[in-house]
């Protein structure tokens, strides 16, 4: 089957954004480090990070990445589809790795079993760097090249094609007589299922960009015939959506899938379609710190919706990427300024659009929670008053959150951006040449009770760095009087 990584052997255990959200802050830090929760770890993260002086004068704005936070959640992803498989069966679970590009992290979660899915050649490069062997990474991307696809087949990378076009271009890599190819090939259907609450990330819609549209007219036909014709393509591949898409919407489009490919192996006379994968999309809730809804929950849904999916006869490769990382980051900026116009407080801070991105440009689909602390990193106190927490772009609307009700933040407090791992450090804007911060995993200090180490995850990005990315090799490049033209032009 070529799944064979061992990740379904351990069986050990399973929005609006109103005023009334949670402070952000753990209620009680009287247990020890072992029993403590994801809030109170943020906590002694915060002032950890205060004391050790990772937040400075010239980094008054870094980001923090919750380590025992996403080794628990690639567990509590594992064990849910361990609890709902018949033993035996093949399971990849492939992070996504858009949604936290970072080469730590893809390695992190590759030690605790979780493979890759990329859709590009950076986010290959990135999963290979990480060490993720080509069997456990899935490309899907929309737009392959024939260069991409050459090389993914080269290396035994997992494809699932999105379109006829692309099969074509399959058809003449793959060529005809003799073994099949190594990657394992599949093609990317959309059961045009419906929409979530965001519509740019409802992918199932009837006229979403992605995979062959299965309700149209001949189409289901066709791609019974497309599999038959081809019998090195042994997988189908759906993603129904991500934040804002109901689960039972989700599960019903892995069902269209599946009944697809029960449809072609009775065609075909043999279990053709030997894999499927679910994709990912599992919903954030970004309102408080509880984790809903849990892996446990879609997996259960998923084996009440397409039990036949889970019998054995299929492998599976699932897709998530949001849900293993978003709870396991913050964000954490210096108020460089407090100040109020027209009767409202505005913290100034150095956490806006340059890595809020689709917070500060879409805020009724993105609210973040804010947590707020003093200088000293404790959880800030005192009278709770609505005001903007703002970013450092010279554009109006760079507002992290407005109208907050928040402890009254003062010069030299600091903001926290709660639940920022996923899509924050990948969505970064070079609006006003404002550097991306670093990234830092936050663990346990063995050996001394209680303490945080801080290992660097990405350093933060320097201004020449920005000047060499903005062109600054060719700074003479435009000059009228240039008569050659410049090396690598
Ligand atoms: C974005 C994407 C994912 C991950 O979605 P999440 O909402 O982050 O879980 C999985 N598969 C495909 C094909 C995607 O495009």
């Amino acid at each position: 089957m070529g799944l064979d990584r061992e990740t379904d052997e351990d069986h050990s255990r399973g929005n609006d954004p109103g005023d009334d959200r949670e402070s952000g802050h753990a209620a009680g830090r009287e247990d020890g480090p072992a029993a403590e929760g994801a809030p109170a770890r943020r906590d002694r993260a915060v002032l950890a990070a205060v004391a050790q002086g990772l937040l400075s004068e010239e980094r008054a704005v870094i980001a923090l990445l919750d380590v025992a936070g996403i080794r628990a959640s690639a567990a509590a992803l594992r064990s849910a589809f361990a609890e709902v498989t018949a033993p035996g069966t093949a399971v990849l679970h492939a992070f996504a790795v858009k949604a936290t590009p970072l080469v730590p992290v893809l390695r992190l979660l590759y030690d605790e079993g979780i493979g890759a899915e990329v859709a590009s050649p950076g986010e290959l490069a990135l999963a290979a760097a990480a060490g993720v062997r080509a069997e456990h990474t899935v490309l899907d991307s929309p737009a392959k090249t024939t260069a991409e696809l050459r090389q993914a087949l080269a290396l035994g990378v997992a494809v699932n094609a999105d379109n006829p076009q692309e099969l074509g271009r399959l058809d003449a890599l793959v060529g005809s007589p003799g073994p099949g190819p190594r990657s394992p090939l599949g093609l990317r259907v959309n059961p045009q299922v419906g929409g979530g609450s965001i519509g740019a990330l409802s992918t199932a819609t009837a006229t979403s960009k992605f995979g062959v549209a299965l309700r149209d007219e001949g189409s289901r036909s066709w791609v019974v015939r497309a599999c038959l014709d081809r019998p090195w393509l042994t997988r189908l591949h759906t993603h129904t959506g991500s934040q804002g898409v109901p689960l039972e919407l989700m599960a019903r489009g892995v069902r269209e899938t599946y009944e697809l490919a029960e449809e072609i192996n009775a065609a075909a006379g043999r279990q053709q379609i030997d894999t499927i994968d679910i994709g990912g999309g599992l919903p954030v809730n970004f309102t408080s710190d509880d984790e809903t809804p849990t892996y446990a929950a879609y997996a259960r849904l998923l084996r009440d919706t397409v039990p036949g999916l889970l019998d054995g006869r299929y492998g599976v490769v699932t897709e998530f990427g949001r849900s293993l990382l978003a709870k396991h980051g913050t964000v954490l900026a210096r108020v460089e300024y407090a100040k109020s116009a027209g009767g409202r407080p505005i913290a100034v801070t150095h956490a806006g659009a340059q890595l809020a991105t689709r917070t500060v440009y879409d805020p009724a689909s993105w609210p973040l929670r804010i947590a707020a602390y003093d200088a000293g990193g404790h959880p800030r106190t005192g009278p709770v008053v609505a005001q903007d927490v703002a970013g450092p772009a010279c554009f109006a609307g760079d507002l992290l959150a407005e109208n907050r009700s928040l402890p009254l933040l003062g010069q030299g407090d600091l903001v926290a951006a709660l639940d920022t791992g996923a899509y924050y450090f990948s969505n970064h804007y070079a609006y006003n040449s404002l550097a991306r911060p670093g990234i830092y995993g936050f663990l346990p200090s063995p050996g001394d009770g209680g303490g945080i180490r801080f290992a660097t995850v990405r350093t933060p990005q320097t201004v020449e760095e920005i000047v060499a990315e903005s062109g600054g090799a060719h700074a003479d490049a435009l000059r009228a009087d240039r008569d050659e033209l410049p090396e690598g032009h």
